[in-house]
């Protein structure tokens, strides 16, 4: 299809987009569209009406009026990483404003505060906090966006110390469905500030986010691993462990399941692993002595100790770049015996490339006063199954493995998600919690048409 064929429509559509943007704006058939479509997560195959890359918040009012004006829906992105909660959306007649170009940071030393571009990852954030001595609640991605994550919770290695994220945000700048660029903070816009905190890009396009930062320069962080067949053993341990574990101390532990790769380390490569990885914020003594139960269990290897802040970003190991995956989570409200064996025998059910255990609890369930629609997440430890889709056909296999993994959790399940883990097909409710029904009632004032088009749709 050719630019000649939309033009020759009734609505014109694709000429007042692209008198916005120029050749900025990408329709089907354009050279570029295929390859500007494609998100992080590249098992989904998005096929919006026109992809849009704005360069300026100008730019972004611009496409927003342009696009309203023509009826169509705009759905804001960042990096894609959660493409695969968007594609319940249908995008056929939404225009995908990918804010890719429009990354970039200033720190404030003395207020220890940083106002970050829309499109800005966690990267970004932490290369320019760095020099300062200060850090962020970023997650275990550094490819992540700093919007998407934050606006949607945001659950980092600082989390059971500092809570989620979304509390650090202190402004947005944002274009609204009436095409407005505004402010909104405690003292201006309180109503839409509260309801960006949880309902994120259902409300607009968010050109630049001001937020707090924690001072740490440096953090004792790091993993430790087994070879699965201990996985029994390694998570009853954990768990025991977590239990009495102090707030200072946030971790996670993975079964995984590693194909025979040449890309890979050898000691991942073909193997099943048990990586328990996390940060303590304690001194080294301090840390050393809470490790002690988990260190007597003679891991495989052991890379707990003082690194930069920075490097808290590479201690997951998440995958280096777009990832073909499906996931699904369940917030468990706490974890007995029984429940890990249950944990681990969906680590070892076929299909799932790693099923893991983030432990929550501590300021994560901690509602701060002046918080926005989402603040704190209830659960003791949050499970997440991950599977790798291949090709396109084994993604129906890949989907039944991670929600059967799952299924043997149902006993200890809690009724809320959390939003950031909600990749499709689930309930945004149980994300959204008792915020819905305000959050849903801002909606039809802010952006009375459903303008707006997000991964998590009110
Ligand atoms: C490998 C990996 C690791 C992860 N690790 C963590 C983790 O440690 N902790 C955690 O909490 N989550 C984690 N997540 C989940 C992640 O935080 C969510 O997927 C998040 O939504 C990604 O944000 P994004 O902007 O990068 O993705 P996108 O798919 O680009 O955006 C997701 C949604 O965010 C909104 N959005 C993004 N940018 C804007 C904008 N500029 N304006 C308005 N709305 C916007 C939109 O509603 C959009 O639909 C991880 C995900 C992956 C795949």
């Amino acid at each position: 299809m050719t630019l000649a064929d939309f033009t020759t429509t009734a609505d014109a559509r694709p000429a007042s987009l692209r008198d916005a943007l120029g050749d900025r704006v990408l329709f089907a058939g354009d050279p570029g569209y295929d390859a500007a479509r494609v998100p992080w997560n590249v098992a989904v195959d998005q096929r919006p009406y026109a992809v849009v890359r704005p360069e300026t918040p100008e730019e972004v009012v611009e496409v927003v009026r342009a696009a309203a004006a023509a009826g169509l829906r705009v759905a804001p992105q960042s990096t894609g990483h959660a493409a695969a909660a968007l594609a319940d959306t249908d995008l056929a007649n939404v225009v995908l404003v990918s804010l890719a170009g429009m990354r970039g940071v200033t720190v404030d030393p003395v207020t220890r505060t940083a106002r970050v571009l829309g499109g800005s990852l966690w990267n970004d954030v932490i290369e320019a906090t760095a020099p300062h001595g200060l850090t962020a609640l970023h997650g275990s991605a550094g490819d992540v966006s700093v919007v998407g994550y934050t606006l949607s919770g945001g659950l980092s290695f600082y989390a059971r110390a500092h809570g989620l994220a979304i509390n650090t945000v202190q402004a947005v700048q944002v274009v609204i469905a009436d095409g407005s660029l505004v402010r909104a903070s405690a003292d201006e816009n309180a109503e839409l500030f509260w309801a960006m905190r949880g309902g994120s890009g259902a409300f607009g396009v968010v050109v630049s986010l001001e937020l707090d930062l924690l001072s740490y320069t440096d953090v004792f962080a790091g993993m430790m691993l087994w070879d699965a067949s201990r996985a029994v053993e390694i998570s009853h341990t954990w768990a025991e462990w977590t239990a009495t574990a102090p707030e200072s101390a946030t971790t996670t532990l993975r079964v995984m399941n590693f194909p025979p790769l040449p890309e890979l380390p050898p000691f991942l490569s073909g193997r099943s692993v048990v990586v328990i990885d996390g940060a303590i914020l304690e001194t080294d003594a301090v840390a050393s002595a809470l490790l002690a139960p988990l260190r007597a269990l003679a891991p495989e290897m052991d890379t707990f100790t003082r690194i930069p802040a920075a490097g808290l970003l590479a201690v997951h190991m998440d995958p280096p770049g777009p990832t073909p995956a499906v996931t699904a989570h369940s917030m468990l409200m706490e974890l007995p015996a029984e429940a890990v064996e249950a944990f681990v025998a969906a680590g070892a059910t076929p299909g799932v490339f790693f099923a893991e255990l983030r432990h929550l609890g501590g300021a994560i369930a901690r509602r701060p006063e002046h918080a926005g629609a989402v603040a704190s997440a209830e659960g003791a430890y949050l499970a997440h199954t991950v599977a790798m889709v291949p090709f396109p056909e084994a993604e129906a296999e890949a989907d039944d493995a991670v929600r059967a993994g799952l299924a043997a959790l149902e006993r200890w399940k809690a009724s809320n998600l959390m939003l950031n883990f909600i990749d499709g097909g689930a309930d945004r409710d149980a994300g959204f919690g008792e915020a819905v029904e305000r959050l849903r009632a801002l909606k039809q004032r802010f952006d009375p048409h459903d303008v707006f088009a997000s991964a998590h749709a009110l």
